[in-house]
């Protein structure tokens, strides 16, 4: 049956480039999760867009001395360029400052407002005489409450992951001019999200054994110490404008704002397709199923937070599933955007191809614990594993065909045990590998089809068609051949681009991307092979020692 699927993606604060970080841990896994479901025909939209409003972008803008619209727009086009170009496939990759999205999320608020959930309360705000301005959360630093931490932000503990309020901070500073600010009351409106507990742990519980048990325990640890209502409302003057009179010297708080934008982001795709209420089945819909691909410092804003606002809002999805990912490290370190410690794509991109990285991020995902990214295992998997079995295998193949049986893919004899078997393998391989994406389990699925790779080459070498006759040879190079034609097909949510390089290669003109993915099972037409040239290139020393020379001289 053919359902709905709406992946989303974390929005990126475009107050920077995007590095191997952040690809690994929202926008790549999303990336194959969508492609694999358009394979497998169901209705697929991938939406997303970067964060534009928040003080991490004023921050930016107060750094590089221009006003914050110059910096997001800067940046937007930087973070798109970078995903248009690593293959990530966007059916729309928007912004958070359009017209669409602010109203969408003020409506949003009112709606909230007039469901009794959203009230309004003087609290306690840090107020930096120096700088004579209230300062947002993410402009106090201190120690943290809950860990001790020494580095912990006004909203967030990156240490122990916890969300904080300004106030609660042990010796807070203000991050502008290191002064101790003083708090001042100011009246904000609050969300009602203590009264949710109930219902939130009664759904959680309905994903005890659905979801990655990391987010679970996560989102369960976190309900049990207790909701407690928040603030969402702000003294800037960059973001969405509260809607109340009286009020719009306010601001959404962008942790509010921003989710929303997975609502008006659907929207918008469906407004430039000249159907301006298509949106509504996206989120109403029961056949809908909707994935949010985050990294692990989001979890409780997707786990609690937005379930929260769709159920106070109502007749709105919650999400299916949040495939949250653990951390990725740089060289054994942590990125760091603010020393620069950072691998950015749109760096990695001026060098190398998409696909290298889109592989070594696949298989070394980092899925139920932090992993590592190196240069050097980046070469040799580059090198062992994407040129000398998958790209071997195929090279092997199309060239031997080329040389012994004019280009064309030979009709087989009668097929031995060993052909049959492996033929079985193929059809396997391809439920197997599907499954594994369908559960966010990309890792066990990139190494599917690697598996099928590697047998594809000892089964060559076996049967070893160089010393057989023409007819004997012939089964070996058919069913080799059907293996390469399984493997252009699988290839495609990890591998895109050269996906579609070995489909053409093997005499196809069409688009690999259009193929159903249960096609792959199917064995290859007798056609003649076009331009076989090596699939993957290798990486010599000297390219990847002028990258580890980058990153020691920030270390
Ligand atoms: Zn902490
Ligand atoms: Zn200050």
């Amino acid at each position: 049956m053919h359902k709905k699927v709406l992946v989303t993606t974390a929005w990126p604060y475009a107050n920077g480039p995007l590095h191997l970080g952040h690809l690994a841990g929202s926008y790549l896994p999303a990336d194959i999760f969508a492609r694999y479901n358009r394979m497998i025909g169901n209705e697929t939209l991938m939406v997303s867009g970067t964060d534009e409003h928040g003080t991490p972008i004023s921050v930016q803008a107060d750094k590089e001395g221009c006003p914050p619209k110059e910096i997001v727009d800067k940046y937007h086009k930087v973070i798109k360029r970078s995903l248009e170009d690593i293959g990530c496939s966007y059916n729309l990759f928007t912004r958070t400052t359009t017209d669409n999205h602010r109203k969408t999320a003020q409506e949003f608020f009112l709606t909230l407002s007039k469901n009794g959930y959203i009230y309004e309360k003087a609290m306690e705000l840090f107020y930096c005489p120096k700088c004579r301005r209230f300062l947002p959360d993410r402009y106090v630093e201190g120690t943290c409450p809950k860990c001790g931490a020494e580095e912990a932000r006004g909203d967030q503990c990156d240490a122990c992951g916890r969300t904080l309020e300004s106030t609660e901070l042990v010796n807070p500073r203000c991050k502008h001019c290191e002064s101790a600010p003083e708090i001042r009351e100011r009246t904000h409106y609050f969300f009602k999200l203590s009264a949710f507990q109930d219902r939130l742990i009664k759904w959680i519980d309905s994903k005890k054994d659905i979801w990655r048990s990391n987010v679970y325990q996560f989102t369960i640890n976190w309900l049990k110490e207790g909701l407690k209502d928040r603030p969402i409302t702000r003294d800037l003057e960059w973001g969405v404008s509260v809607p109340i009179k009286g009020a719009e010297d306010k601001v959404l708080y962008v942790w509010f704002e921003a989710v929303i934008g997975y609502i008006s982001a659907t929207k918008e795709y469906f407004i430039n397709k000249g159907d301006p209420d298509g949106w509504v089945e996206w989120w109403k819909s029961p056949d809908t199923e909707t994935y949010y691909f985050i990294g692990k410092d989001n979890i409780p804003f997707h786990t609690i937070i937005w379930p929260a606002m769709l159920l106070g809002h109502g007749g709105l999805n919650l999400p299916t599933n949040v495939p949250a990912n653990e951390f990725l490290n740089l060289e054994g370190g942590k990125f760091s955007t603010s020393r620069g410690y950072a691998v950015w794509l749109n760096e990695y991109l001026e060098h190398f191809d998409p696909d290298p990285l889109r592989y070594c991020l696949s298989i070394n995902m980092p899925e139920s614990k932090d992993a590592d990214f190196s240069w050097d295992e980046f070469q040799r998997r580059n090198n062992e594993e994407l040129v000398s079995t998958l790209g071997n295998f195929a090279h092997r193949v199309l060239t031997f065909i080329g040389r012994f049986y004019d280009g064309a893919i030979p009709e087989p004899g009668t097929l031995g045990q060993r052909d049959k078997s492996v033929m079985e393998e193929i059809s396997a391989t391809v439920d197997i590998v599907g499954m594994h994406i369908q559960n966010c389990e990309f890792k066990k699925a990139m190494a599917g089809v690697m598996g099928l790779a590697s047998l594809g080459n000892q089964y060559f070498n076996e049967k070893a068609p160089w010393k057989a006759d023409k007819n004997a040879g012939a089964s070996t190079l058919y069913v080799s051949a059907c293996i390469v034609k399984a493997l252009s097909i699988l290839m495609v949510p990890f591998l895109p681009f050269s996906a579609q390089k070995l489909w053409n290669m093997l005499g196809y003109g069409d688009s690999v991307h259009e193929q159903q993915w249960h096609s792959a099972k199917e064995p290859v037409k007798f056609q003649s092979i076009k331009d076989v040239t090596p699939l993957f290139k290798m990486l010599e020393d000297e390219d990847i020692a002028e990258q580890k020379a980058k990153l020691e001289s920030i270390k």
